[in-house]
Parts: structure tokens; C-alpha cells; sequence
């Protein structure tokens, strides 16, 4: 472990920057060509499910792992083949890995220890890092006296004190409960900017990672598909797995009728045609609708139509009471599946929602809807 230090960073180069970062294992592309750059003091998420490269990415950042082609640079410099330990990084896994026969101020002290930094400094190093992390009166326990959520700050702590460049987590919140997880969530985002350091975070846990970071890259299968703020990649996915993969997907298939400038027409496949943002697309090409399940307006087939809002019919094929919301699940003509969430904010007004078999409209503002285009490079693995 290395002390980056604050010194000897050059301006106006990002925290950590990945040039055709390409990592395979035999014949398998794990990470194929990517290129990124993570800002300083960014709160980074990547983002995607089990096996999609995020977790090999992060340890080619860390140095536990070589690319096989591509440069990976933190703070200008590169570190390409530079083992772990000569990195300005630290970084947190899942596992705690405390040392179990040490107390916790011993484990957050090890690494200055080893650097031989002066005991008084490491002292109030110590201090402030527990304090940091809400650990102040376990600072004689073992690991096994604390519960999993007191260690894993005890392992932040740890990594927090050497004051590295970039923190690296690795699905850090993975092993506790739903609650603990949330605790903690807020809890690292406090500490984040605090400490201003660049975090770069891997979850497969959308939720987690929209509640966190500044930016989110969404990976699927060795690739990046979107690299966006948590609004943008929920309200407006890029492709049409990061709208699957970031909520309910929601997608209405179409063909663009005719594209100009910003704006677009797509002739939904239920019949309507709708105006939506453009993103490059061009008329003849086929692509989706997306809006979220919160945005749409739920109301009988039968009643006036309010307000000239776009709108497509279908029927209700299901509904489930949520506490907060009723969720619908309401079938178009062209057999597409929307999920319609309605806030249960009145229990009259929830007594007359529609039922199953019952035609129903779905309406929306224009500015929720948006256009979902098909990555333009089919990965294949
Ligand atoms: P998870 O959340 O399950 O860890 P991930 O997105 O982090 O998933 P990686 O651990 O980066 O995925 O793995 C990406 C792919 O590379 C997976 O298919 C994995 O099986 C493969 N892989 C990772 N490490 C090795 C290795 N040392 N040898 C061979 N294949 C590997």
C-alpha cells in the first residue's frame, strides 16, 4: 500500500484514465477496448450484472491485474505493469480481510506503520480516520467483536488513512443487510466528499449505484454502454439493455418515420406516433420508446382524453398493491408489456383504479419520453 500523497499531481489530467483497456482470459474477452476517464474527486460507479467485466476493470486500475492491451494512467502518470503496492490506490473489498488477532486501531494503523511514519503521526492519523468512520469507541476490539457493517468501515478506515489518489471498492456493501446497506450508502457518500477523494465503485446493484455516484458507467459483456449521470441513465437510457438493466425497461418498439435535428417521429408498433428526442437516429431505422413506469398516466379507456397528451391504449393485465403505489402491468395492441406505477396518495382515488381486463390509456408528458437506440456494436463473446 502506497501513500499517492497529495503532491506531484498534474493539473488538468483526469484521476484515472483507461485507453483501450482490453483484458483477456484465453479465448474469452472479459473488457474489450475501453476508454474512459474518471474526473478527480468523482464518486464513479461501474455499473452491471455478474460477469460483465466490471470487477477485472477495477483490479487493472488497482495493479492485481495486466491488461492485455491498453494504457492505464492515475493522474497523468502511467502505471501499466506497475504492481499494486507502487499505485496511489487502495482498495476495499467485500471480504473485510481485517487482520483478526489485531484491535481496530492496530489494523487501520498497519500500513502507515509499515511506511514508518513518525508514531505520533500515525496516532492522530488513526484517531481521525475512527472518528471519520464512527469508530472511535471500538478502537480497542477485534474484528470479530464488531458486526459486519462496523468492520467494513474499520476496512475504509484502513484505506482511508493511507490517502490514496483513488479508492477503489469492490462491491463493499455486498455482504449486509438491505438496511445496513442503505445506512451505509449515505454514510460512504458523506465520506466521499469529505475526504474529496476519487472513489471508483463497483455494484451490481442499480439502486445503490443511482443513490451514489456522480457518474455511472453501465457495462454489459467487456463494454461500456452508457457513461452518464445517475438522472440521465435512468430517465433517458442510451441503449435498450441499460433501459432493462436500470429499472423496469418499459421499451415501446417503433420505426422513426423522419428525424430533424433534435427531434424525432417514431411510429410506435401499438399504432401512435409519437415525438421524441432524437440521438442520432435516422428515418427507416428501428428503435424503441422508453418511458418510466412513474411517468405514466393510468386512466379508463372510456374517459375524455385530458389535456391532448400523447397516449397509447391497452389493457390491465395486472395490478399489485405496493403500500406506496399500485403497480399495473397493462398490455398493448402490439403485445408489449408496460409496467404503470400509481401513488397511492388517495385511498378513494385507489378504490376506482381500473382491474385486470379493464382498457385503460396511458398517457405521458412529452418530455418523458425518449428515444432507446441499439448499441451500434453487436459484442460478441
Ligand atoms: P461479478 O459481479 O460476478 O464479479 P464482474 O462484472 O465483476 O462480475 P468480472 O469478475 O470482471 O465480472 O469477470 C468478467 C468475466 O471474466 C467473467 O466471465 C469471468 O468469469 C471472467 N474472468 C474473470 N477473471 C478470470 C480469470 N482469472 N480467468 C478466467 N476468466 C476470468
Amino acid at each position: 500500500m502506497n501513500d499517492g500523497g497529495q503532491g506531484g499531481r498534474r493539473a488538468g489530467s483526469p484521476s484515472v484514465r483507461l485507453e483501450g483497456v482490453t483484458k483477456r482470459f484465453g479465448d474469452f474477452m472479459a473488457v474489450d477496448a475501453l476508454s474512459l476517464d474518471i474526473e478527480r474527486g468523482e464518486f464513479f460507479t461501474l455499473l452491471g450484472p455478474s460477469g460483465c467485466g466490471k470487477t477485472t476493470t477495477l483490479r487493472m486500475v488497482a495493479g492485481f491485474e495486466d491488461p492485455t492491451e491498453g494504457r492505464v494512467l492515475l493522474d497523468g502518470d502511467d502505471v501499466t505493469g506497475l504492481p499494486a503496492f507502487k499505485r496511489p490506490t487502495n482498495t476495499v473489498f467485500q471480504s473485510y480481510a481485517l487482520f483478526p488477532h489485531l484491535s481496530v486501531e492496530k489494523n487501520v494503523a498497519f500500513g502507515l506503520q509499515r511506511q514508518g511514519i513518525d508514531r505520533g503521526d500515525v496516532k492522530s492519523r488513526v484517531a481521525e480516520e475512527l472518528e471519520r468512520v464512527g469508530l472511535t469507541r471500538e478502537a480497542a476490539r477485534r474484528p470479530r467483536q464488531l458486526s459486519g457493517g462496523q468492520q467494513q468501515r474499520v476496512a475504509l478506515a484502513r484505506a482511508l488513512v493511507n490517502r490514496p489518489a483513488v479508492l477503489l471498492l469492490d462491491e463493499p456493501l455486498g455482504a449486509l443487510d438491505l438496511k445496513l446497506r442503505k445506512q451505509l450508502q449515505v454514510e460512504l457518500k458523506r465520506i466521499q466528499r469529505e475526504v474529496g477523494i476519487t472513489f471508483v465503485y463497483v455494484t451490481h446493484d442499480q439502486e445503490e449505484a443511482l443513490t451514489m455516484s456522480d457518474r455511472i458507467a453501465v457495462m454489459n459483456r467487456g463494454v461500456i454502454e452508457q457513461v452518464e449521470g445517475p438522472e440521465e441513465v435512468y430517465e433517458r437510457p442510451a441503449t435498450t439493455f441499460v433501459a432493462g438493466f436500470i429499472g423496469v425497461s418499459n421499451l415501446m418498439p417503433g420505426e422513426v418515420v423522419s428525424a430533424n435535428g433534435d427531434r424525432a417521429e417514431l411510429r410506435l408498433d401499438s399504432g401512435v406516433t409519437v415525438s421524441t428526442d432524437a440521438r442520432g437516429a435516422s428515418a427507416g431505422e428501428r428503435a424503441h420508446a422508453v418511458v418510466r413506469p412513474e411517468k405514466l398516466e393510468l386512466s379508463r379507456a372510456d374517459e375524455p382524453r385530458a389535456n391532448g397528451k400523447p397516449a397509447v391504449e391497452g389493457v390491465v393485465e395486472s395490478s399489485l398493491y405496493l403500500g406506496t403505489a399500485t403497480q399495473f402491468v397493462v398490455r398493448l395492441g402490439d403485445s408489449t408489456a408496460m409496467t404503470v406505477l400509481v401513488p397511492n396518495a388517495d385511498e378513494s382515488a385507489r378504490q376506482r383504479l381500473p382491474g385486470a381486463g379493464d382498457p385503460v390509456r396511458l398517457a405521458w408528458a412529452n418530455e418523458h419520453i425518449h428515444i432507446v437506440r441499439e448499441p451500434k456494436t453487436a459484442v460478441t463473446n
